[in-house]
């Protein structure tokens, strides 16, 4: 395998692909950078998961039907059935296993919290 194949450099043509395509593909490589991740709290077993995003860490629902960031709630302003991209990767991440495990005592739970939501 040559890192020089010339034709992985033949990118500049955009394909004609449906408009989703990018935020798929933006929504699989959150999700494989171990990006997403599911906070579990012992022994209770409850567990938190989040996205990293730009900077950001949002909090998205375990059903997935909410997320802590702007454009999940400008989406929710505007009604209909509001998504985002975190909860995108979030969907992505568990269909593959791909969200990251990261066990906490269940001590930790109200500070997590807290940290997670500056405004509560
Ligand atoms: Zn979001």
């Amino acid at each position: 395998m040559s890192a020089h194949d010339p034709a992985s450099a033949v990118t500049g043509t955009k394909a004609p692909g449906p408009p989703d395509s990018a935020a798929a593909d933006r929504a699989l490589s959150t999700a494989s950078a171990g990006r997403v991740k599911v906070h579990r709290f012992e022994p209770s077993g409850r567990s938190i998961t989040t996205v990293v995003g730009r900077g950001d860490e949002h909090w998205v629902d375990p059903g997935m039907r909410f997320c802590s960031c702007r454009a999940f709630y400008f989406a929710m302003t505007r009604g209909g059935n509001p998504s985002c991209y975190h909860i995108k990767s979030a969907r992505v991440a568990s269909d593959s296993g791909k969200a990251e495990v990261v066990v906490f005592a269940d001590e930790e739970f109200d500070d997590f919290v807290r940290g997670l939501v500056p405004e509560l």
